[in-house]
């Protein structure tokens, strides 16, 4: 994101971030309660970067973010090396958890490759703020939350398409409204 490229229109982070109304919904993993298997099926159906982690779905308070290398490179290791870790054991994010039931796998516990301080802006954040925040902290994505629940995504390559967007649309108005 180039400093002299002028963000001058007054769009609101919620126009920019993703998932926009027709998407499929935001991909998050939950601090707690899924397994291996359903972490890998998420993984493996989407190609997104990273995966915000909230407390659960029905509440997606945020707990952080983790990035999609890590989570795979994760669960390879500790599939093929700790022992009894299968399919069907329980990935936790949390720093504790209930000990696992007597005939239920050993849980695969992967705090250690969240990132517990995402940047994050609200979707009521003029785009220029934004803009200026991923300029001056180099992001390559931002978290997007509303009252304190997460929201969405705002990529740099999101901010960039809506940019060249914007430079499409300009010529078509007259040289006064600019
Ligand atoms: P990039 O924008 O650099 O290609 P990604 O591949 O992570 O980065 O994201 C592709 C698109 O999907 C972007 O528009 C982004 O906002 C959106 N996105 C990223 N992560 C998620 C997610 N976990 N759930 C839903 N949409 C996402």
């Amino acid at each position: 994101l180039e400093p002299k490229e002028e963000f001058q229109h007054s769009s609101l982070t919620a126009d920019v971030m993703r998932p926009r109304r027709s998407d499929p919904p935001l991909a998050v993993l939950t601090q707690e309660g899924m397994t291996v298997e359903e972490v890998e099926a998420l993984v493996e159906s989407t190609h997104y970067s990273g995966f915000p982690v909230v407390v659960s779905q029905d509440s997606h308070r945020l707990v952080g973010f983790v990035l999609r290398r890590d989570l795979l490179i994760s669960i390879d290791n500790a599939r093929k090396r700790q022992e009894g870790v299968v399919g069907a054991s329980q990935v936790v994010f949390t720093e504790h958890s209930p000990a696992p039931a007597d005939d239920a796998p050993p849980p695969l516990r992967l705090r250690g490759i969240v990132d517990l301080s995402p940047f994050t802006v609200t979707d009521h954040t003029p785009m220029d703020i934004t803009v200026d925040i991923f300029r001056k902290l180099g992001l390559r994505q931002c978290l997007v939350t509303h009252n304190g629940k997460l929201l969405g995504i705002i990529t740099k390559k999101d901010i960039l398409k809506h940019m060249a967007n914007d430079c499409q649309q300009r010529p078509r108005l007259h040289p006064l409204q600019l």
